[in-house]
């Protein structure tokens, strides 16, 4: 099943359980707000964020004046899904890398999860808007991540800037930004190590990055599959770190849709990119509305 086709469902449920006649009350909502309330738990969504949505649905639902003409059924659909958009972060379009000259892009996260194929996706996707990129790689605890960056470097016709594993991570990436200005490149994605899981060396390491480099963004790299989990490492990185916003993998996977919908609520941070496969070419620039108008199905 895609992403999101049991939450699409449910919600269609919910809307035919309103109907179309009469207006919109707390009894007749009752029913319809469990159906979507057990498939955002089943979304794997977490507790407090889908007690908070299904709460302001309710008070948004009765609280709105109903235009003429609107059924009951409509009136609910618009107010989830207003609602959704609003939880992944408003409709206000994407959210945008921060500006730079050249723009510095430290990226984040624990190992597996899709960091170095994002920071090779990323140089595409701004070589596309006519950005020239340096890629700089520092995970000198392994050799391996370094060529896999250099070979996606050379595949998408990026440079990748490298001191192989001898150097400190911190004064690598120093000596890349430094290049990219040299070279007089628009942005320099820096891939920093991955880790098992979070641990000290890997958040000291983030933060000596950042206070060296003071990089325009800090994105944190997430794998969708992993749920609520996913929503709860980016208020763990940005709790200690403070990031700017978080890159979301694997989004063409069997995942429910939880990290999606949970990442900005739980986190305070916006999702700035999802990754819909392994080619280069499969990032996207994270909409909410437009993620809202697939769960609407
Ligand atoms: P890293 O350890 O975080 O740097 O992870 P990698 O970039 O090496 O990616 C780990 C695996 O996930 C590789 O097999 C990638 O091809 C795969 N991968 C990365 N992003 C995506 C994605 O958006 N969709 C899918 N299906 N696979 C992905």
């Amino acid at each position: 099943a895609a992403m999101f086709d049991s939450l699409s469902s449910s919600i269609q449920k919910a809307q035919r359980l309103i109907g179309k006649s009469g207006t919109l009350t707390k009894e007749n909502m009752k029913d319809p707000l469990k159906e979507v309330r057990r498939a955002l738990l089943e979304a794997d969504v977490s507790l407090p964020v889908v007690r908070r949505f299904i709460k302001k649905v309710e008070e948004r639902a009765l609280g709105t004046k109903v235009l003429d003409g609107v059924t009951p059924d409509t009136q609910f659909i618009k107010t989830v899904s207003n609602e959704l958009i609003d939880l992944m972060g408003g409709g206000v379009g994407a959210k945008d890398l921060e500006p730079g000259f050249p723009q510095i892009i430290l990226m984040a996260g624990l190992q597996g999860v899709g960091k170095t194929t994002a920071a090779g996706k990323l140089a595409l996707y701004l070589k596309k808007s006519k950005k020239s990129c340096l890629l700089v790689a520092t995970d000198v605890y392994r050799p391996a991540a370094i060529d896999q960056l250099v070979k996606l470097g050379a595949a998408i016709d990026v440079p990748v800037f490298e001191m192989g594993t001898q150097v400190d991570p911190v004064e690598i990436a120093k000596k890349g930004v430094e290049e990219g200005r040299r070279l007089g490149v628009d942005a320099v994605i820096i891939d920093t190590a991955g880790r098992l899981q979070v641990d000290e060396d890997m958040m000291g390491e983030l933060r000596s990055m950042k206070a060296a480099l003071r990089p325009s963004d800090t994105l944190l790299v997430v794998d969708a599959m992993t749920g609520q989990e996913a929503a709860n490492l980016v208020k763990a990185f940005n709790d200690q770190v403070d990031i700017s916003g978080a890159i979301l993998t694997k989004m063409d996977g069997d995942s429910r849709g939880g990290a999606a919908l949970s990442v900005r609520e739980v986190s305070g941070k916006p999702i700035k990119f999802v990754g819909v496969g392994e080619k280069m070419e499969a990032l996207e620039p994270f909409y909410p509305e437009r993620m809202a108008s697939r769960i609407l199905g």
